[in-house]
């Protein structure tokens, strides 16, 4: 495969862009190597500049849910563009938003748009502090919601552990607030709120975990937070920035039939522009301004070709939900994950993986992966190799194990034999 126009815009974007990214996955330092550069994408398909094609499994990390440039979004961001870029007014189009995601996501009574998940989640964090009064926050360990200072924190080990900064600059004091407990680990949610339950404003969850991999949650364990939460009068969060209208067209809260209080939405909703939402219960809604006094604000909130091509996006989504996308997108993920188990079996190397609606996860492991302690066990090496050998045969996945696959409704059939194919002649290379 060559790559000898990437590497050279590369080495450009290195001298002015830190890292050569502007976001650090981008890099491909969890792989090795050079990352491809996009020149454009179609339907499943991204092309680079050296003019090699990927099926695409990395669909901008989520968003893509239309697969690139579907002509019904191209053509309302054309539209809406030609009426003016911003406008800093309201538009009839930001309502018509808000009346689809409160339609597809009764939880959400109010909501409030935004430019990305980490302002949704950072501003949910804030109304959830609002409204209790309270100033502790509960995250899972390995839980990426975003890199606002409050969540720029994990745990020490297994216990509950006051949060200590993941990053440089975030202040220690900050951290403190932030109390961390394993993914999936029921019984530290409950241990924690006997101690702690009365500063605690909100557990932030994803409800499944997809930025460590994609990790299902155990049966019981969204219920317990739930019931948790509810007893303790903290807020329950669930960040569906990944999971919204990707594991199921009403989100994760909807295939595991959970009302969480505030919900946090990105990536599927802009599809591809830049957006996200917060939303939830009407009153808790009203404590933001101008309804009530927690300030949160944005230049270019609702933007005019951001809200065109997400009303686009969900209004096709709703109908092909009717027709069965998300049941057609979680057997094709089935059907990958089967055929990497089943060549991890016969080569005898140890894999793992699941899928759920439009999200999936391969693991270099053995035995199931359930949290952070297991994900981080995977053998990295072992999956770098094979991200190399699935690119050589034309397959785009995650550059880190610790990532999500995405499915796309225009991922056929075609695909996935392809994909397949792929798989076995990746596996080949890494026996031989
Ligand atoms: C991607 C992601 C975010 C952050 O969204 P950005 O748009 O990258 O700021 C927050 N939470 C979850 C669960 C995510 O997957």
């Amino acid at each position: 495969m060559n790559l000898e126009k990437s590497a050279a815009a590369f080495a450009a974007a290195q001298k002015v862009l830190v890292g050569g990214v502007n976001s650090p996955v981008r890099a491909f330092r969890a792989v090795g190597g050079t990352p491809f550069f996009a020149h454009h994408g179609q339907g499943p398909h991204l092309y680079d500049i050296d003019g090699n094609r990927y099926i695409d499994y990395l669909l901008s990390w989520g968003p893509l849910i239309w697969g690139h440039a579907h002509p019904a979004i191209v053509e309302a961001v054309c539209e809406a563009a030609a009426r003016g870029t911003s406008f800093g007014v309201p538009t009839e189009l930001e309502t018509r938003m808000a009346e689809l995601v409160t339609a597809i996501v009764p939880s959400v009574e109010k909501v409030r748009m935004v430019n990305s998940g980490t302002e949704a989640t950072m501003s949910a964090l804030r109304l959830a502090r609002a409204y209790t009064g309270r100033p502790c926050i509960v995250k899972f360990e390995g839980s990426y919601h975003g890199h606002a200072d409050s969540l720029l924190v994990k745990a020490g080990s297994g216990v509950a552990t006051l949060g200590l900064p993941d990053s440089p600059g975030v202040p220690a004091a900050t951290a403190q607030f932030t109390l961390t407990v394993p993914y999936n680990d029921a019984e530290a949610v409950r241990r924690l709120f006997e101690q702690r339950g009365e500063e605690i404003a909100a557990v932030i969850v994803e409800p499944v975990a997809g930025n460590m991999g994609c990790i299902l949650p155990k049966p019981g364990f969204l219920e317990t937070l739930r019931e948790v939460t509810r007893q303790h009068g903290a807020l329950l969060i669930f960040d569906e920035v990944m999971t919204g209208f990707r594991v199921a067209l009403g989100g994760a809260q909807a295939r595991f039939d959970i009302d969480p209080d505030l919900t946090t939405l990105g990536k599927v909703i802009g599809a591809g522009l830049p957006v996200g939402a917060y939303g939830g219960r009407r009153e808790i809604m009203a404590m933001v301004a101008p309804e009530g006094p927690m300030y949160q604000a944005g230049t270019l909130s609702g933007n005019p070709l951001a809200m065109a091509a997400g009303v686009t996006s969900l209004e096709m989504l709703r109908q092909a939900a009717e027709d069965g996308l998300y049941e057609r997108l979680e057997q094709y993920g089935h059907a990958l994950v089967a055929t990497f188990e089943e060549c991890g079996q016969r080569a005898g190397i140890p894999v793992y993986g699941h899928a759920i609606g439009g999200m999936f996860g391969l693991f270099f492991h053995d035995g199931p992966v359930v949290d952070y302690a297991s994900a981080k066990a995977c053998d990295t090496t072992m999956y770098a190799r094979f991200f190399h050998e699935m690119l050589a045969r034309g397959v785009a996945l995650a550059p880190s194990q610790l990532e999500s696959g995405f499915l796309s409704a225009v991922h056929g059939q075609r695909e996935l034999d392809e994909t397949c194919e792929a798989i076995r002649g990746a596996f080949a290379a890494l026996t031989a």
